[in-house]
């Protein structure tokens, strides 16, 4: 997985001095102030590292929902810019609660920890994977030419299909998912929300027709809704091809279907 990057660093003059203090007692006790390193060096250090774990999901080690959000939002700004394709995936477990109710919680939580570690294997060092709530996870793939789309996703798919988790010595489980994706309308800044709305309307009709299934929200489908057209062009007029130009000279005609 590509290691979390924290968003910001936390400004040390916002910090407020009793909480400076706390933090300065807490790692005082664990000896880790390196030899010659001046308090407000040490200080940043731990307040970075607090950054990185507020990006990550404690049971699984992947990105959490915050990392995930960041991520989502400099992608949309990479696709408005340079019209790459992003693919955003939201994998949800199949039956999941039975897993819960069959062998209890325990077990339930080393399936999620599993699964985690196999769609961190199935991507790239570029690709970002987070624990979005649950037994959901969610995928942001760089790079990823709509014609690639729905192989990765459904090697991702079989990938977990195939996976045996040992529960306990005896019993040794195995789980399905559902996979529903979307790239960002190219060339267009579109909405963390709107992206994430179409993905999960695409993973509902791989739930709803029999699960264990990818149903990808392909570019060329996509309308562009009119809070999308209103980000990107603001004030201007979208009827005046030279409206187009000012905003980004170089990008080429939306190609997309635009609705009203
Ligand atoms: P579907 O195929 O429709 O997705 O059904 P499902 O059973 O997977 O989905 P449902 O939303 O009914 O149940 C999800 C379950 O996930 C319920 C909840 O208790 C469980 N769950 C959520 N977070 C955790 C967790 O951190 N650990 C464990 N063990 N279970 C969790
Ligand atoms: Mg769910
Ligand atoms: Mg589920």
């Amino acid at each position: 997985m590509a290691s979390l990057t924290p968003p910001s660093l936390i400004d040390l003059q916002d910090l407020r001095l009793d909480d400076a203090r706390a933090l300065l007692e807490h790692a005082g006790q664990d000896g880790l102030q390196e030899p010659g390193e001046s308090p407000l060096r040490y200080l940043q250090r731990v307040v970075n590292g607090l950054c990185e774990l507020s990006l990550r999901d404690p049971l699984t080690g992947l990105g959490n929902r915050r990392h995930f959000r960041s991520v989502l939002e400099r992608s949309i700004e990479i696709v408005a810019r340079s019209g790459e394709s992003v693919l955003l995936l939201l994998l949800d477990i199949d039956h999941f609660k039975n897993i819960n109710d069959t062998h209890g919680h325990l077990v339930g939580d080393q399936v999620l920890q599993a699964v985690a570690n196999c769609l961190a294997g199935c991507v790239r060092p570029m690709d970002t994977v987070v624990r979005y709530g649950g037994e959901e996870f969610a995928m942001v793939l760089p790079n990823c030419r709509p014609a690639c789309g729905r192989t990765v996703a459904e090697r991702i798919r079989r990938a977990i299909e195939s996976l045996s988790i040992a529960a306990t010595p005896q019993t040794s489980l195995q789980v399905t998912i559902s996979i529903g994706g979307a790239y960002a309308p190219e060339w267009v800044r579109s909405t963390a929300d709107l992206w994430i709305e179409r993905a999960d309307m695409q993973l509902y009709r791989a739930k709803s027709n029999g699960r264990n299934q990818v149903y990808l929200d392909l570019p060329q489908e996509i309308s562009v809704s009119a809070e999308e057209k209103g980000l990107l062009f603001g004030h201007l007029p979208l009827a005046e091809p030279a409206g187009l130009d000012s905003v980004d000279s170089d990008a080429p005609p939306l190609p997309h279907r635009v609705s009203a």
